[in-house]
């Protein structure tokens, strides 16, 4: 179906940050298939490593023990701030995020908190396209045309403490958030409001969701995007980069929290199947060595944006606002070689590939100064 206004070139082969089309040109992939492949095309390391799954077995469901996802359950769990979390596996963000809503309407339920079940949610966040993770979503286009939507979401414009405290009441369950908004243009939220916000989930007993579907597995520096500041969510929700390019959804809660999902409540055939875990391994182990490069390539690139005007972002997620619809200028880098991507309408969107060095920043930026000047 005619869901996406694509672009008009096909890819054929990916080798370290360049794609290549069918005439085999060269192009730097500053989009890496919208924050997904984090050790970029052709990794030695996570190529074997799904070959090999490949040919032992792809898929077993989950009716049996599964000992991939027990090793990639305890290695994010590993890294949360809390050993006491379990994790439950999927196939996408939108689909962590629907089953992230669910656990929380089910834990309240549970405690006999029948009436307490809205969770409140930020304008120019995404969460993806699901009747959940949408109404989640307060973004007008992407709800329009779908309604009715999910009953339960109460909307409030980031950083806006006072908005924030005026739509809590006894039904408030949840509060979801994006640290770095992705598809609202790289929002970044302050570390201010986000201590609030915590102190307030804390007072109140509200639940703390932060999607980190985008900003999750390095992609900002560290290994979570909640590490940047003094947060604690009860539950996380993981998809994107965790696969390195190979589809895997994950939600991380509190064991307090978790427990709500019993057997029977939730399911996935294919959620955390053998060749996601597989991948979801490496790019653990591989982006955990890269964080202080994902820093330092980050920083270096966000200070030669600055050339340019307005940079907001975090480590390898960085947004230029260009003030005006940026759409013009994607095709003119793609005709020079580079791929960039627009996102809430004037930012143009960096998330390369992690594995991306100080060379290709500086390629890009010439690329860029052509198109922009
Ligand atoms: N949450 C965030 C923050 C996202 O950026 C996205 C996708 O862009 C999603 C959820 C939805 O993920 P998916 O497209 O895998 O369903």
């Amino acid at each position: 179906m005619d869901t996406y206004k694509r672009l008009p070139i096909s890819f054929v082969k990916g080798e370290g940050v360049y794609l290549y089309d069918e005439k085999n040109r060269r192009y730097l992939d500053m989009v890496a298939g919208v924050a997904v492949n984090a050790l970029g095309y052709g990794h030695p390391k996570l190529t074997k490593a799904l070959c090999q799954q490949v040919e032992k077995l792809m898929h077993v469901s989950n009716l049996f023990q599964n000992p991939w996802q027990d090793e990639v359950a305890s290695m994010l769990v590993e890294r949360f701030h809390t050993k006491d979390a379990k994790v439950f596996f999927c196939n996408s963000g939108a689909e962590a995020n629907e089953g992230a809503i669910k656990l929380v309407r089910k834990y309240f339920k549970d405690k006999g908190e029948k009436n307490r079940y809205r969770i409140i949610t930020f304008y120019k966040g995404f969460h993806g396209r699901t009747y959940g993770s949408m109404s989640a979503t307060a973004q007008e286009k992407i709800q329009k045309g779908f309604e009715p939507l999910l009953e339960g979401f109460d909307y409030v414009n980031l950083n806006k403490l006072d908005e924030l405290r005026r739509a809590i009441n006894n039904s408030t369950a949840g509060i979801m958030l994006e640290v770095i908004q992705g598809e609202g243009g790289i929002n970044e939220a302050e570390g201010e409001f986000l201590n609030k916000v915590q102190e307030l989930c804390r007072r109140e007993g509200i639940l703390l969701i932060v999607d980190e579907v985008q900003t999750g597995i390095g992609r900002t520096g560290r290994f979570y995007a909640y590490e940047h500041f003094d947060l604690k969510p009860d539950i996380i929700t993981l998809a994107k980069g965790l696969g390195g390019g190979f589809p895997i959804g994950a939600i991380i809660a509190r064991d307090e929290v978790a427990r709500s999902f019993i057997p029977g409540s939730h399911g996935s055939t294919f959620g955390g199947n053998p060749m996601a875990c597989a991948c979801a391994k490496v790019v653990i182990e591989e982006v955990e060595k890269l964080l202080p490069k994902i820093r330092e390539v980050g920083d270096y690139f966000k200070n030669a944006l600055k050339t340019f005007g307005k940079v907001k972002g975090k480590g390898l997620m960085l947004g230029l606002d260009v003030g005006e619809d940026c759409q013009d200028v994607v095709l003119k880098a793609l005709e020079k070689g580079l791929i960039i991507n627009c996102t809430g309408g004037s930012v143009i969107r960096f998330v390369p590939p992690l594995v991306v060095e100080k060379e290709h920043v500086d390629e890009c930026i010439n690329i860029l100064r052509d198109v922009l000047t």
